[in-house]
């Protein structure tokens, strides 16, 4: 039997979270509306069809009426509508809010400028490894409240800043910034904007943990609240970092005990050591045995389009990192990558550009100067990418992805790397990042 409860719940912005939104909302028996400024956006048939919907424009008279309207992260709460809505005094959440308000089960909450996909994978792994029924989603894969009917132990969620932007009091079990680079500065404002909402993800958190590395990422949190940490330098007792033997092996380590050389792992690059050591940290949080999180760490695999390695041609090897869509991405690709080939004289040619959400790419120089060889830019803040970067290394121009792998082909040299790394969004040439990453490896599998 279906309770009917009062009060009318409106989903702002259809979308994957905004159908699964409308769905478990009705199930629990509210009067659900749906509005969207698409006139037939993507989910629009797989909502119940008891929900009222007003599709084509966000529909102000129906928020207005609304007893709590859940926003999809892909909508700035910046927006009139919903700012009259917030005026008249009624509350705008994100799903998470009511994911949180469903369940209190814990739930283990990951963010970050970067490595959010990557570590929320790998961290699912390690629990499902180790024998916990957890289910893992949000801003990745699954959306948030379609989790619930898995009826899991433990919540695994990566969370975006435009989530925790309307979340409060998460009291996640265990929490992370992974770490803080310049993004989304067109949303946010500024870095304080956005660093501010990437840490409403520790609000009544029971235990944190926190990059050494990066001193944005530390937490304001009461003294007594257990606090862990992970870094690339040799790790205080009982934290996490890197132990480096005399002939330059690299370990992963819990203060002075070695527990896996870095070789061991499939997935490679310093920022994935970081990635490890913070999953590690974060199962320490809840419990999970170590030996079974390493046996994970050297099974796992990584995720497509992330430094991902396409293939060898003459000498030179090619990689798609299209999920690189802000510098500090860029940075760790490039200087990962570069850093590996410097021995052998080898050097970048790396892909950049297509919007550029407000970031200083003057960044990037020094990297550049150090490790690239040429920069191909593509889409539409080439220029503002070729003004900062100017001197650094030679700049091309390319009108098509097409074009640019060609002219990378015929700027790299044995030894060399291709990477597409954009350090940019992808919107202005392609549906998405996974769009421009696949046309990037069917365009390096075409070349002879
Ligand atoms: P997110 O979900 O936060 O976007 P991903 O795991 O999808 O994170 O990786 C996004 C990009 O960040 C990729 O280009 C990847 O190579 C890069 N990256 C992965 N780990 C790190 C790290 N620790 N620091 C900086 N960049 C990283």
């Amino acid at each position: 039997m279906l309770i009917q409860r009062g009060g009318l719940k409106v989903v702002a912005g259809l979308g994957i979270s905004g159908v699964a939104a409308v769905n478990f909302l009705h199930e629990q028996g509210y009067r659900v509306a749906a509005t969207d400024s698409r006139q037939t956006p993507p989910g629009h048939d797989q909502i119940p069809a008891a929900v009222q919907t007003s599709f084509g424009r966000l529909d102000e008279e129906l928020l207005l009426q609304a007893d709590e309207i859940i926003i999809s992260p892909g909508l700035d709460p910046k927006l009139p509508e919903i700012q009259a809505a917030i005026a008249k005094g009624i509350p705008v959440v994100s799903e998470i809010q009511i994911l949180r308000r469903a369940t209190d089960k814990p739930i283990v909450a990951i963010t970050g400028s970067n490595a959010k996909s990557t570590v929320t994978t790998l961290f699912g792994l390690m629990a499902e490894d180790a024998g916990r029924k957890a289910a893992v989603g949000g801003n990745l894969g699954r959306p948030a409240l379609d989790l619930i009917k898995d009826d899991p132990d433990l919540y695994v969620l990566e969370l975006s800043s435009f989530q925790l932007e309307t979340t409060s009091n998460l009291a996640a079990e265990v929490a992370v910034v992974l770490n803080m680079s310049e993004d989304h500065l067109d949303r946010h404002g500024d870095m304080m904007g956005y660093h501010t909402a990437k840490h409403r993800i520790f609000q009544g958190v029971k235990k944190v943990v926190h990059n050494r590395d990066d001193s944005l990422t530390r937490p304001l949190v009461p003294d007594a609240t257990p606090m862990q940490s992970f870094g690339l330098n040799a790790p205080d007792l009982n934290q996490y970092g890197v132990l480096r033997d005399d002939d330059g092996t690299m370990w992963l380590a819990r203060g002075r005990e070695r527990l896996l050389k870095s070789s061991e792992m499939y997935i490679q690059g310093t920022h994935n050591v970081a990635n490890a050591l913070a999953c590690l940290a974060l199962g320490e949080a809840i419990g999970l045995p170590l030996h079974s999180m390493l046996e994970t760490l050297k099974t796992f695999k990584g995720l497509e389009h992330r430094c991902e390695f396409v293939k060898e041609l003459h000498g030179v090897r090619y990689y798609n990192d299209s999920k690189g869509t802000n510098i500090g991405a860029t940075l760790a690709a490039l200087d990962g990558l570069g850093a590996a080939i410097e021995a052998k004289g080898g050097k970048v040619v790396i892909i950049l550009g297509g919007q550029g959400k407000g970031q200083d790419f003057s960044a990037l120089r020094e990297s550049l100067r150090k490790y690239a060889t040429a920069a191909v830019l593509i889409g539409e803040d080439r220029p503002l990418i070729e003004k900062a970067v100017a001197g650094t290394t030679e700049l091309l121009h390319a009108e098509s992805l097409k074009q640019a792998v060609e002219i990378c082909r015929q700027q790299a040299q044995a030894h060399d790397v291709v990477l597409l790394s954009p350090a940019c969004a992808s919107f202005d040439m392609f549906k998405g990042y996974s769009e421009r990453g696949q046309q990037f490896v069917d365009c390096v599998n075409v070349l002879a």
